[in-house]
């Protein structure tokens, strides 16, 4: 009682010197000393100030001394977010096999009952193949040189001294492990893509500081070359580009399965033809003729839920969803289907990763921290989301296929009569 007395009394004062304008926000959890009383009394702050409740947001598992610093400022509690489970999903990939519940965090009704079915067409057919065909995140600082021939001389030193380069970047990673460097110009700018393979992680802060020593050591090598960003935005993080598309970024990574025609008719409730039709049509030329990035249905709903049930930066659904999705009829009359990931950024390894709900959702998969082998766990994840996209792909396809079927029949049906 008199803790909770304590806690009472500390909240109202820390809140009246909020509104005397004598602490900020982000000082209170020092000057409490316990940032999960610091969140409460930011809440209760809130509460007071708009006469709103935020009881939903305060009731969480979270314990925020452990994660304020590393996932999270001024925090105030939590939002749920539903979480479903799409599958049994089989998977025969280069790393994982087995059938699979794959966890998704949304809002969207019908998403996970979509993906399912899908997934159901999938696994009767005998399963997908995935393959991880390129690994390396990138960070592409950019340097201005004095003139175009400065900045060609640089490129030139920039090739010879790898080895060097190398060592300075990988001294601040144990797994970080620096793999090439492609070079830009454009005028007298350099861009220097600098790719490296991650381990476990996503990668973004590994390689951020990596590249950030290597910057300090070609600076002081180099002293004509000026670093102006150490993200000069051909990395690419976050933003729609083509760059990734053709240059790879995290994990590079393609799913297919051939689905069996009578699977087709039975489960998707359509055919071959019309799913092909479909694909061609809606997904490339629609996409390509409204000047679109990756050509695909809906790659972005399964990424998206993905993301957030397994604690990955959800901002990077951005370049993660750039799906090429392709159907083509097989000698036997069954329906080929792939969908490829140019740049899907993922890690079972830092991040919001470690948080406790998302976790458990890798655990489930089989995923969740460190690989037998560094870098494996995350290989294997990749697998696993690209033949779920795949999954995705095949049913939002099948349905309109079988969407514009019925609208067909009905209408022949009318004609008759
Ligand atoms: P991180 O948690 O910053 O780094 C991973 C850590 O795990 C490293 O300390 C690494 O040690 C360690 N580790 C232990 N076992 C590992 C294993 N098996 N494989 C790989 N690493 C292992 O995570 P990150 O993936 O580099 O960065 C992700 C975070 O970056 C996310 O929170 C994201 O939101 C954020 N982000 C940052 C930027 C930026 O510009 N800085 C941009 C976008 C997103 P070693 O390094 O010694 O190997």
């Amino acid at each position: 009682m008199s803790g909770e007395k304590d806690v009472r009394v500390i909240t109202d004062e820390v809140i009246s010197r909020l509104e005397r304008g004598e602490i900020k926000f982000s000082e209170i959890d020092q000057a409490v000393g316990n940032r999960n009383l610091g969140t409460l009394i930011r809440r209760t702050y809130l509460e007071r100030r708009y006469k709103v409740s935020l009881t939903s947001i305060g009731h969480t598992i979270l314990d925020f001394e452990e994660i304020v610093g590393r996932n999270i400022e001024n925090p105030i509690g939590a939002v749920q977010i539903p979480l479903g489970v799409a599958g049994p999903l089989k998977i025969v990939g280069e790393n994982v096999v087995g059938e699979f519940y794959v966890p998704m965090a949304t809002t969207e009704g019908a998403l996970v009952a979509s993906v399912s079915r899908g997934a159901k067409a999938v696994t009767l057919s005998g399963g997908a193949y995935s393959m991880v065909i390129k690994d390396g995140m990138t960070r592409a600082p950019l340097f201005r040189l004095p003139s175009i021939r400065k900045a060609r001389e640089f490129v030139e030193w920039v090739k010879e001294h790898f080895e060097e380069i190398k060592r300075a970047a990988e001294s601040t990673t144990r797994h970080g492990k620096l793999i090439s460097i492609d070079p830009f110009i454009v005028g007298n700018n350099v861009w220097l893509r600098f790719r490296f393979t991650t381990g476990d992680a996503m990668g973004m802060n590994m390689v951020t500081i990596a590249t950030d020593a290597a910057c300090r050591f070609i600076e002081e090598k180099f002293p004509d070359a000026d670093l102006i960003a150490l993200s000069g935005n051909l990395c690419v993080d976050k933003k729609p580009n083509y760059m990734n598309v053709l240059m790879g970024r995290g994990k590079t990574v393609i799913s297919e399965t051939i689905l069996k025609s009578d699977v087709v008719k039975q489960v998707l409730k359509t055919d071959v033809d019309s799913m092909i039709e479909v694909n061609n049509r809606k997904n490339l030329l629609g996409t390509s003729f409204a000047g679109g990035i990756g050509q695909n249905a809906h790659s972005a709903n399964i990424i998206a839920a993905i993301f957030i049930a397994t604690g990955q930066d959800v901002a990077q659904v951005v370049e993660s969803s750039i799906a090429y999705t392709w159907m083509e009829k097989t000698k036997e009359g069954d329906l080929y289907v792939s969908v490829t990931l140019p740049s899907l950024e993922v890690g079972t390894v830092g991040g919001g990763t470690w948080l406790p709900t998302q976790r458990e959702a890798l655990t489930l998969l089989g995923v969740a921290g460190s690989g037998e082998r560094p870098g494996l766990n995350a290989i294997k994840f990749a697998e696993i989301i690209a033949a779920t996209v795949l999954a995705g792909e095949i049913n939002l396809v099948a349905a309109i296929a079988a969407g514009h079927l019925a609208r067909a029949h009905e209408k022949l049906g009318r004609k008759k009569m």
